[in-house]
């Protein structure tokens, strides 16, 4: 798996943004420790999404890629399919439920896929999917259980090492676990003794529970601000990886990734949005006691304007 994240990194030359990497001063005072920050909110459509989606639509076959491509996804994966598909010439479709935003609605018809909404009251997301799928031919992209999209997320962790090769921890987000098993091993084969630790919001603590129970544990669809980790469980091909090469699940509270968001904005001058922003939340909680020097992926920035006010408004 190792390999496929290299092969992966090179295969996304020339169309990943080389996302920067960010420390602050004051923060390190406070928490007595050196954190570098991999800030993923840069990254092309706002989030680390695109590179699984890259890595994993690049490498179908001509004729699949002719038929096209279909994912369900309210939020960061629609966007990364859709753009990836109009970068590499594919149709996309992309089913979205009908309370769906209108910005997230708007980006992603942005980019030229086509949006089937579905009612979220009487209608199930996979049926919908499965009918429009079996009719066109189309290949599905699933969001996290995917072994090039997990390779594609690796590279993440492999550019931040490459760039800081002696952190001794990395804080990774963690929704249905495509971030945390790519990174986990990229992390863990370019530097063997670093500690791996998945973060996710206390009311969307499925991984922890898996994590800690050695079996897969669903929870019932949460209400976390952490939009993007609202998963109700690991999938069977990232809860195995997180077994073997991940070190620790911690949780934080909803007031803690509130408080992170508002640091990235007031003090370091970066949106991030609230699933990018649980690693310095469980930094700020003391969720993990910081060893030298700690790197966190921030994994998006795509904050709903309205959220963000309100926020800014506590
Ligand atoms: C998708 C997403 C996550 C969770 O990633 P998984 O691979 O599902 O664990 C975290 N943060 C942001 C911003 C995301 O878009």
């Amino acid at each position: 798996m190792f390999q496929q994240i290299l092969d992966a990194t090179n295969r996304l030359q020339g169309f990943v943004h080389q996302t920067p990497i960010l420390s602050s001063l004051t923060l390190n005072k406070m928490i007595g420790a050196e954190v570098y920050f991999k800030c993923e909110n840069f990254q092309r459509i706002g989030a680390f999404k695109f590179r699984g989606a890259f890595n994993c639509i690049s490498q179908l076959s001509d004729t699949e890629k002719q038929r096209g491509v279909i994912a369900f996804s309210s939020g960061n994966h629609a966007q990364a399919v859709a753009l990836v598909a109009k970068l590499l010439g594919i149709k996309a479709t992309i089913i979205m439920p009908s309370n769906t935003p209108q910005v997230k609605l708007d980006a992603t018809r942005g980019y030229g896929a086509e949006i089937v909404i579905y009612d979220i009251e009487t209608e199930d997301r996979e049926e919908v999917t499965a009918k429009i799928q079996n009719k066109h031919g189309y290949t599905l992209i699933a969001p996290f259980n995917n072994t090039h999209v997990i390779a594609g997320q690796g590279t993440v962790a492999y550019e931040f090492l490459d760039k800081v090769p002696d952190l001794t921890t990395l804080l990774v987000p963690c929704g249905g676990g495509g971030l945390l098993a790519g990174s986990a091993i990229a992390a863990k084969g370019l530097n063997s003794s670093i500690r791996v630790i998945g973060v996710e919001p206390e009311l969307a603590d499925d991984a922890k529970q898996s994590f800690e129970s050695g079996k897969i544990v669903t929870v019932p669809v949460s209400k976390t601000i952490a939009d993007g980790t609202r998963t109700t469980a690991l999938g069977h091909m990232t809860f195995p990886l997180i077994q073997q090469y991940v070190d620790e699940i911690c949780t934080t509270t909803e007031r803690a990734i509130i408080e992170a968001v508002k640091f990235h904005l007031l003090r370091m001058k970066i949106v991030v949005e609230p699933s990018g922003a649980l690693g310095l939340a469980a930094l700020l909680s003391k969720s993990i006691e910081p060893k030298g020097k700690v790197g966190v992926i921030i994994s998006g920035g795509n904050i709903d304007p309205p959220v963000l006010q309100n926020i800014l408004g506590e």
